[in-house]
């Protein structure tokens, strides 16, 4: 009397890193380097740059910027350092 059923499986998804992108690719319009598209409410493009793009669905990507910890300064003196104040 055992009527064994194997649940409904879902496709297994396999994420391969830096492999050949197949599929739409999203081009980080800062530094131009090449990824698979995001998917919709899916994860977010994490650029190299520092750039964050996240897909809200129909098309639409919003950009974040997220430096790495201690990428970007955010209090102390370095952090007002800009491209006036070079004082070699
Ligand atoms: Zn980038």
């Amino acid at each position: 009397m055992a009527t064994h059923r194997t649940a409904a499986s879902t496709a297994p998804i396999t994420y391969t890193p830096a492999g050949p992108i197949n599929g739409p690719t999203f081009t980080c319009p800062r530094c131009e380097r090449v990824y698979p598209y995001p998917p919709d409410h899916g994860k977010p493009v994490r650029c190299e740059c520092g750039w964050w793009y996240t897909n809200l669905g129909h098309g639409r990507i919003i950009e974040e910027f997220r430096p790495r910890i201690g990428g970007a300064a955010t209090s102390g003196p370095e952090a007002a350092a800009g491209p006036a104040s070079e004082t070699h």
